[in-house]
């Protein structure tokens, strides 16, 4: 019998993970991706403990460890520096069987990319239509020679935020909405050590993520209209939180310019209704954008392909009953998790009245740090499935 095809379309975290979930089960993958080279732009990812469980069920957990960092101490301060909440790292490893980990996103999607064949990554792939069915789905794309058509057993459509795959198969869901906050990232040099963690002022926020190997990855978001740019996005950050508590203004000056990124943080607001059309099965950014607010995004995306993976094991004819528990496993929890990372900014971030913020301070500061500890450790405590 030949081996079920499977068809991804988009290299990012999530469809080079699905890539290599599926290739460890016995599929022959190809990956199509509309970029001219196979690379991550982006700075630093935050990998809570479920996102590791995933890459370890994908063999790639020692890789992403190595060159692992002493475990920082973390939790949320305010913009003086004075600690509202702290996060006991060595407990929240007893629980949860693994350390969170700030990682570059670059070499994150290096070792997904080396794990796979490279004859399975066609770039200069651009997909314009896919046909879910009935029997194999259809995908039609511009490639370096022009329009082509692949057959395949199983599409992914893992094709991000503004998934075409997404508006064509379900047309009813209006396009991901901008969620009230600008962000503004970079991964530098630095050489004192950090702690993992997030300090917020009235609707505006700063987080540091050790990245080991002497980086920091910092981030900055503030509640603002969108489209809006400035002539250098590093004085327009240092502008609003140049007087913060140290390290901050020292991260802020060991940034070189020009290396900046800023993003509108955009979310699909209306929830899809499956994550599964025909032969067609969406994961990611596609399925369920979500604001970075948990930090969860990327590892909702690696959960996803670890299950896709596990349930497609069992080759073409099980596959409408294993896309139909892929639906069933993923659609509540990551919609679950979208709902509680918008809720966790407009509680957080961009909460601005002061009177709300004092509140907001003192219930934080109260709180014993075993219930926050459960509160951070409510959804990144998950395991892949067995077998
Ligand atoms: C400011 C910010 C901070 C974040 N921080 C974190 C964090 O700390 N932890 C975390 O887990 N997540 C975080 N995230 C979220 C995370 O980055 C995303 O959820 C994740 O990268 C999504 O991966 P993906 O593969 O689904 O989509 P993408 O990374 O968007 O990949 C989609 C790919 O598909 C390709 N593509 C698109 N259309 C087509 C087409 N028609 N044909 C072919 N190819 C196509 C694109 O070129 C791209 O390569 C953050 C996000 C932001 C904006």
């Amino acid at each position: 019998m030949d081996e079920p095809h499977a068809v991804v379309v988009g290299a990012g975290i999530g469809g080079l993970s699905a890539a290599l979930a599926l290739h460890r089960r016995g599929w022959r993958v190809t990956v199509l991706e509309r970029a001219a080279e196979l690379r991550e732009v982006g700075a630093g990812l935050t990998l809570m403990a479920n996102a590791l469980h995933a890459l370890d069920a994908l063999g790639l957990g020692p890789a992403v460890r190595r060159g692992e960092h002493a475990e920082a101490p973390g939790g949320i301060r305010d913009r003086h520096g004075r600690w509202l909440s702290r996060v006991d790292g060595a407990e929240m490893t007893r629980q949860l069987g693994t350390t969170a980990l700030g990682v570059h996103r670059a070499t994150l999607h290096r070792i997904l990319r080396e794990a796979l064949p490279a004859s399975a990554l066609r770039t200069r792939a651009e997909v314009e239509h896919v046909e879910p069915g009935p029997e194999r789905a259809e995908v039609r794309y511009r490639g370096p020679d022009g329009p082509r058509t692949l057959t395949a057993d199983l599409v992914v459509g893992a094709d991000g935020l503004r998934s075409r795959l997404r508006a064509q198969l379900w047309p009813q869901i209006p396009a991901p909405e901008y969620a009230g906050s600008t962000a503004w990232r970079a991964a530098i040099a630095f050489g004192d050590a950090v702690p993992a963690a997030i300090s917020w002022g009235p609707a505006a926020e700063f987080g540091m993520v050790p990245l080991g190997g002497g980086q920091v990855y910092w981030y900055a978001a503030l509640t603002t209209p969108p489209g809006g740019h400035a002539p250098d996005e590093l004085a327009a950050v240092r502008e609003r939180f140049g007087d913060w508590h140290a390290p901050i203004p020292e991260l802020l000056a060991a940034t070189p310019p020009g290396v900046v990124l800023r993003n509108d943080i955009h979310h699909l607001a209306t929830p899809l209704p499956s994550y599964v059309r025909g032969h067609v099965a969406l994961l990611g950014d596609a399925a369920h954008a979500m604001t970075p607010n948990l930090g969860q995004g990327a590892g909702q995306a690696i959960e996803d392909a670890v299950v896709l993976g596990a349930v497609c094991g069992d080759g073409v004819d099980a596959l409408p009953a294993a896309l139909a528990e892929y639906d069933r496993q993923r659609r509540p929890r990551s919609q679950a998790i979208a709902r509680a990372a918008f809720r966790a900014g407009r509680y957080g971030q961009q909460l601005r009245n002061p009177l709300a913020v004092a509140v907001r301070d003192a219930a934080l500061r109260l709180t014993p740090a075993r219930a926050a500890l459960r509160g951070m450790a409510r959804y990144a405590d998950w395991r892949p499935p067995a077998g």
